[in-house]
C-alpha cells in the first residue's frame, strides 16, 4: 500500500502540468491509501485541508519546483502528526521513577514492560518489575519468566488478588531496594470497560501515594497499543487518555503485516509521543521510535535508519564503514549478495537486519517457510560458486548472456531457468539496496530521495 502512495506521487511527478485537478487527484488517491492504512478518517481529512492550504498553486512563484513542494508537504504533514509537540518523559537515574503500563489485554503490555526494562537495564538503570495484572490468568508467571530471563528483580503474588495492594507493596519494596526505575504492569480487559478504567485509576493513585516522593501519581503512564487493531485505534487511545494521564505511547506488533496508520491516531488521541515500537516477540525486538523513517515506510520507502541502527548492532565495527559505503553507493555487486546470503545462513541476528528492508525477508524468507528459503539461498550460492570473479564483481546483470547462463547452470548442476530466477532475485535486491542511497538525503531532510 505504501507503494501505492509512492506510485501516486510518481504519477504526479510525471504529469506535465500540475494544476488544481492533478493535486486533488493525487490527494484523493493518497487519502484512500492512508485510510486503508488505518489512519483515522478525520486525520486524513485534516491533512488534506492543510496540504491544500500550504500548496497554493497560484501563489507559487514561477520556477519553483511545485512537485517537490507538494511532496515535501505530504511528508512534513505526516511527520507533524506524529509530533505532539511535547518531549517524552525520560526516567532519571537520580530520582527513582515509577512507570505504569496500561493497555487492553493482548496489546503486549507484559512483553513490552520487559523490553522497556531490558532496554533501560542496558543503559545502566537498576530497574524492577511489579505484576499488578490480576485479571489475566498466568500474568504473574509470564512476567516472572520474562524477568528471570533478563535477570530483572520482580514482584507479584499468587494469593493476593487486589491489584492496588500488589502495586503498592511492590513499589514500596523496590523503593527500599533503591531501584531507580520501577515498572508496574497493570490488568487489561478484552474491551474498553468501565471496570478496567476504574482499576487503572486506583492503581495510579495508590502507587503515587505509596511513594516516598509523595507525588500523587506515577511519574509516567505508558499506553501500549496493538498496531493491528485498525481504525479502532483513535477511540481506544482516547478512552485510555480520558481515564489516566497517559504520557507516552508504545505501539506493538509492527512486524509482519502491521499497518502503521494507527500510530498517527494514537498520537492525536493522547497528544503524547510514541517512544518505542515493538517489532517481535523477543526482548530485543524493540526500537526507539523515529517519525521520519516511520513516515518513509508508510509512504513505501523502507525503514533505512532503523536498518542502519541494526547494522551497527550486529555487524562488527570494523566492517561497518565498508558495508555502508558499498550500500550507500548502490554498488550492490553479486559478491555482496553472496556475502549477505552467507550471513543469513550463518547467524541469527542478521535476519533481523534483512527483515527491516522491505522485500527481503517477506519475499525471500516468508514466515513458516524458513527451511525452503534456506534451501533456496543455498541453491543460489551454489550457482554463484560457478561464476567467475569478474561476474561476481559485476553489478550489471546484462553481462549474463545465454552462454554464460548455460555455463553457470552446468557448473552448479542446476537448470537454466533457476539461474535466471537467481539473477532476477539479484536485480530485485539491487533495486532495494540501491535505495539506501536515500538515507543520507533523508537525514538532511531532503525529499528528493522519495
Ligand atoms: P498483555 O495481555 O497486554 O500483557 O499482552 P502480552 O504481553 O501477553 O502479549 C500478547 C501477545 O502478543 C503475546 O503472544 C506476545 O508474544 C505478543 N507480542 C507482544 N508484542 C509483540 C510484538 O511487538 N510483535 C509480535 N509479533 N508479537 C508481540
Amino acid at each position: 500500500l505504501g507503494g501505492r502512495i509512492t506510485g501516486t506521487i510518481k504519477q504526479m511527478k510525471n504529469a506535465t502540468i500540475i494544476d488544481e485537478k492533478t493535486l486533488n487527484d493525487c490527494l484523493d488517491e493518497i487519502t484512500r491509501a492512508l485510510l486503508q492504512y488505518d489512519v483515522s478518517f478525520h486525520l486524513v481529512k485534516e491533512m488534506q485541508t492543510t496540504i491544500k492550504k500550504i500548496v497554493n498553486l497560484e501563489d507559487l512563484a514561477a520556477g519553483h519546483n511545485k512537485r517537490s513542494i507538494i511532496e515535501q508537504a505530504i511528508f512534513c504533514e505526516l511527520c507533524k502528526m506524529l509530533d505532539p509537540g511535547k518531549p517524552a518523559f525520560a526516567p532519571n537515574k537520580a530520582n527513582s521513577s515509577i512507570v505504569m503500563f496500561v493497555g487492553l489485554q493482548g496489546a503486549g503490555k507484559t512483553t513490552t514492560c520487559t523490553k522497556y526494562v531490558y532496554y533501560h537495564q542496558k543503559k545502566g538503570y537498576k530497574p524492577a518489575l511489579v505484576c499488578a495484572n490480576t485479571f489475566k490468568a498466568g500474568a504473574f508467571d509470564q512476567l516472572k519468566q520474562n524477568a528471570t530471563k533478563a535477570k530483572i528483580p520482580f514482584y507479584g503474588s499468587y494469593t493476593e488478588f487486589d491489584p492496588v495492594k500488589i502495586a503498592v507493596d511492590g513499589v514500596d519494596r523496590f523503593k527500599k531496594e533503591n531501584c531507580d526505575l520501577i515498572i508496574v504492569d497493570t490488568s487489561g480487559r478484552h474491551k474498553q470497560k468501565a471496570s478496567l478504567f476504574e482499576e487503572m485509576r486506583q492503581v495510579a493513585e495508590a502507587t503515587g501515594y505509596s511513594l516516598i516522593l509523595k507525588s500523587s501519581k506515577p511519574d509516567l503512564v505508558i499506553f501500549v497499543m496493538d498496531s493491528t487493531i485498525g481504525q479502532a485505534a483513535f477511540e481506544q487511545a482516547q478512552a485510555f487518555k480520558q481515564s489516566v494521564a497517559v504520557g507516552v505511547v508504545i505501539i506493538t506488533k509492527m512486524d509482519g503485516h502491521a499497518k502503521g496508520g494507527g500510530a498517527l491516531s494514537a498520537v492525536a488521541a493522547t497528544k503524547s509521543p510514541i517512544i518505542f515500537i515493538g517489532t517481535g516477540e523477543h526482548m530485543d525486538e524493540f526500537q526507539v521510535f523515529d517519525a521520519k523513517p516511520f513516515v518513509c515506510r508508510l509512504l513505501g520507502n523502507g525503514d533505512w535508519s532503523g536498518f542502519v541502527d541494526k547494522l551497527q548492532e550486529v555487524v562488527p565495527k570494523d566492517q561497518q564503514p565498508e558495508l555502508l559505503e558499498k550500500l550507500s553507493h548502490g554498488n550492490f555487486i553479486l559478491r555482496i549478495m553472496y556475502d549477505q546470503f552467507q550471513n543469513i545462513l550463518n547467524m541469527g541476528p542478521l535476519k533481523e537486519v534483512f527483515s527491516m528492508l522491505p522485500g527481503i525477508c517477506a519475499e525471500m524468507m516468508p514466515k513458516g517457510h524458513e527451511k525452503e528459503s534456506q534451501a533456496k539461498i543455498k541453491r543460489y550460492m551454489t550457482m554463484m560458486d560457478s561464476m567467475t570473479n569478474k561476474e561476481l564483481e559485476s553489478s550489471n546483470p546484462k553481462v549474463f548472456n545465454g552462454s554464460r547462463i548455460m555455463r553457470i547452470a552446468r557448473g552448479s548442476g542446476r537448470i537454466v531457468t533457476e539461474v535466471m530466477d537467481m539473477l532476477d532475485e539479484y536485480k530485485r535486491l539491487a533495486t532495494i539496496w540501491g535505495k539506501v542511497k536515500g538515507l543520507k538525503m533523508l537525514e538532511k531532510g531532503n525529499m528528493s530521495s522519495l
